[in-house]
């Protein structure tokens, strides 16, 4: 069975085509500038077909993905001979609100239940309406299944997931905690519990998905009980350029004093802080790092504030569980960075956590990074959200 993975953006769309008899990703590629002018890269990984790189018109995701299907299943660029040897496509779609708990098979119905979520992510999920819509167009019959970012988080109990404002938003309104990175949280905890040869259903997990976004999960006995994201994903950690957890009473000050409008605000908050905001240098954790060592204050200032909030909400999530068997690290930051990891790591001195420097340093592959005899072990384990999805795909379709 190969499946094709999807994630929309409004001007991009990203895919792999997966074989998952041995999961392993045929090709992959990225659309560019849709609705603008239009680019592909389109990368065969077998075969040894060359790379496509190259401008062409893409004014709507409906040419996007005609453009796909022609590249994957024609003589110079392909990995497949015709569309129907694709069996499904998997959609990422980022809100799925609490209609979705779990992934699920798209129809007429579906996309209308997507439509009454777009109001929590507008900028997100019409997107990936649109991205469905097209590949519904031009490839027909073939089944469609979507897996939501919020999904996972759905186990969350309501002392985790309510505001503490009046009820009637969230009866109303679903005013409430959501969280994200689910699809990615949900790999990682599973993929540890493998690595530590023990069932999921046996194990309390703190996952923490650092990359341009961050954020944390805790997983008891394999079900998310709470995660540092919220209503929308400019809460919890300071993160590349999002502010993170913030006194709703700046806001009114600073709009108040400077006359933003609230878009210029939430502008400011979501693009122009976090470590970028912080350090003035970049939202890059490798340029942070760079200046950092040469001695800017800021840059060390936004870093050592990163790691403060990845320990402290990482530690509530101890008290939340009432203990941690294991703490995982991912995505770009979590996978890439050993001084990030060293540094947060060195908070977890309490839980009788003790890192291994050597096995720290290496990098691309599953490994745990603590010592044999830590308390706490502690993993290094590379996200992989297009398996979860083609996994999910696979399993609904058939
Ligand atoms: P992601 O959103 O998961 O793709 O992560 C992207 C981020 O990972 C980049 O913005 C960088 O901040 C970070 N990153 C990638 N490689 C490194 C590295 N070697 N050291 C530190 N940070 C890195």
């Amino acid at each position: 069975m190969k499946i094709l993975v999807i994630n929309a953006g409004s001007s991009s769309l990203k895919y792999q085509l997966i074989d998952m008899e041995t999961e392993e990703v045929l090709a992959k590629g990225l659309c560019e500038r849709i609705g603008i002018d239009g680019h592909l890269k389109h990368s065969p990984l077998v075969g040894g077909k060359p790379i496509f790189n190259e401008d062409l018109p893409l004014p709507t995701h409906s040419e996007a993905i005609a453009a796909v299907i022609d590249k994957l299943t024609s003589a110079e660029y392909g990995v497949v001979s015709s569309m129907s040897e694709i069996d499904a496509v998997g959609h990422r779609v980022v809100h799925g609100g609490e209609k979705f708990a779990s992934s699920v098979k798209i129809d007429d119905a579906v996309m209308a239940a997507l439509e009454e979520c777009t109001p929590f992510a507008p900028l997100h999920n019409p997107a990936n309406i649109t991205g469905i819509n097209a590949c519904r167009a031009v490839m027909g019959d073939v089944p469609m299944v979507a897996v939501f970012d919020t999904a996972f988080h759905q186990t969350m109990p309501g002392k985790a997931y309510m505001y503490a404002v009046p009820y009637e938003y969230y009866q109303n309104d679903g005013i409430r905690r959501y969280g994200f990175h689910g699809t990615s949280h949900r790999y990682v905890s599973s993929r540890c519990a493998e690595l530590m040869g023990k069932p999921i259903e046996e194990l309390k997990l703190i996952s923490c998905h650092m990359g341009n976004g961050s954020s944390i999960c805790a997983i008891d006995h394999g079900k998310c009980v709470d995660t540092s994201m919220g209503f929308t994903p400019l809460v919890g950690l300071p993160m590349g350029t999002r502010c993170g957890d913030l006194d709703a009473g700046v806001i009114q000050f600073l709009m108040n004093k400077y006359g933003y409008s609230i878009d210029e605000m939430l502008n400011i908050l979501n693009k122009k802080s976090g470590v970028l905001g912080v350090s003035g240098v970049s939202s890059d954790f490798r340029d942070l790092d760079a200046a950092a060592s040469q001695g800017n204050d800021r840059a060390r200032l936004a870093l050592d504030m990163f790691h403060y909030w990845v320990a402290k909400v990482a530690g509530s999530y101890v008290a939340a569980m009432n203990g941690v068997d294991a703490i995982i690290y991912t995505a770009g930051v979590g996978e890439n960075s050993k001084e990030t990891r060293a540094a947060i790591s060195s908070y977890f001195g309490y839980l009788g956590v003790a890192i291994d420097p050597e096995a720290n340093s290496k990098r691309g592959e599953d490994i745990m990074i603590s010592t044999p005899d830590s308390k706490v072990k502690v993993f290094v384990i590379p996200t992989n959200e297009e398996l979860v999805i083609a996994r999910d795909t696979r399993d609904i379709v058939s």
